[in-house]
């Protein structure tokens, strides 16, 4: 039954399935939530559930119309993105028919893939914002009468692309909802769209996701192993499509870099320290510092686990973290977890890498090498 390609979001889901129940979906929807967490896969669940044949509050996953939009082929249905601009293209013109032939092939290609997979990110080239004449055109096709029966749905995702004219004139469509006609608006920069587009839309957060679902998914749908799923969803901030672009990276090449900067870090040598935070950041930007920290969480976490002697994330053959743990029995883990917190969020504001590798070094060594047991402080490690 539907609702399933949709992890987790429980809460959403209902929702969506008692206003389908009561006869009340809204004219424009805009659900707004960080990346990843399945935005665009509810609203395409909401669309099959508008234009299911058998069942209005759950999509049957059987009926022509449901097959449809597996397929996004439906035509009630249309998934509005960012495009490239054409040649010489004038207001007014047809959004796709003045793209080149591999422009549109491509185009064809990235939704496919989200046909296939709610959770797949598209990408096209050169397609910088989400043009006027695609929501013009949105406007046209919601004016037609429809020749099916069901809701005509539009789903515009990553919505904060749409520039000023685009915005601009689906204002016009909100002021004025046509009949008939469900707007859906996703987006994870919900502060970048006009004010005046926010307040007629019913706003729905989509809350980041629990580790459980994301490592039940990374099982389920991409075959993945328990264990490299269980640290994927640790580090992924709640995000499926990280998660999985997590897994796909090399997770153990990750882990061991992390054992290497604590040896440094933990170590008696400045200088060796100094030349191999430099090395480690001469090809490493703000997202893979952040990444790289995260994982230096996981260790963490990992230690504390083993230390409790429970099962730790598929760890518990790592000799490396067997030794760490019986070095530092007494060390106060949780407060270093908090201060790779606090690195964290500095590689968010932006504060110079190396600034934050050496300040989180001098952290580690003083929280790791404290005097056990750690005192009352322990407390305050939040
Ligand atoms: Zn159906």
């Amino acid at each position: 039954m539907g609702w399933k390609k949709v992890i987790g979001q429980k809460r959403v889901k209902e929702l969506f399935k008692r206003a389908l129940a009561a006869g009340q979906v809204a004219h424009a929807y805009l659900l707004f939530g960080e990346e990843g967490v399945g935005k665009d896969a509810l609203a395409l669940e909401l669309a099959r559930a508008l234009n299911c044949e058998r069942n209005p509050t759950d999509p049957c996953d059987e009926c022509p119309s449901c097959r449809r939009v597996e397929t996004l082929q439906h035509p009630n249905i249309r998934f509005v993105v960012a495009l490239p601009t054409g040649k010489s293209e004038k207001t007014g013109d047809d959004p796709v028919a003045v793209l080149t032939e591999d422009q549109v092939a491509a185009l064809r290609h990235e939704l496919a893939g989200k046909a296939r997979d709610p959770y797949y990110r598209i990408v096209l080239e050169k397609a910088n914002f989400i043009k006027v004449n695609s929501v013009r055109e949105l406007r046209r096709e919601a004016s037609l009468t429809g020749f099916l029966a069901g809701k005509k749905v539009f789903i515009i995702s990553d919505a904060e692309m749409m520039n000023t004219e685009a915005s601009n004139s689906l204002l016009k469509t909100l002021e004025e909802p046509p009949v008939d006609t469900v707007l859906i608006l996703t987006t994870s920069r919900k502060d970048q769209l006009l004010p005046t587009i926010i307040s007629r839309c019913q706003l729905v957060r989509c809350e980041a996701l629990t580790e459980e679902e994301i490592a039940t998914a990374l099982v389920e749908r991409d075959g993945r192993m328990e264990s490299e799923a269980r640290v994927a969803a640790q580090l992924s901030n709640g995000s499926f499509v990280a998660a999985r672009a997590l897994v796909s990276d090399d997770m153990v090449r990750l882990r061991s870099e992390v054992v290497r900067f604590l040896r440094l870090a933990l170590g008696n040598s400045p200088t060796s320290l100094l030349s191999g935070i430099e090395e480690m950041l001469t090809s490493t930007d703000k997202t893979t510092s952040e990444r790289w920290l995260r994982m230096l969480q996981v260790w963490f976490h990992d230690a504390v686990a083993l230390r409790a002697q429970k099962s730790g994330t598929a760890t518990e053959q790592n000799a490396d973290l067997r030794k760490f743990v019986q070095r530092f029995a007494g060390a106060d883990l949780l407060k270093a977890s908090a201060a790779v917190e606090g690195s964290i969020a500095l590689v968010g504001k932006n504060v110079y890498l190396p600034l934050i590798f050496i300040g989180l070094s001098v952290d580690l060594k003083k929280i790791l090498y404290a005097p056990s047991p750690v005192s009352l402080e322990n407390n305050e490690t939040a």
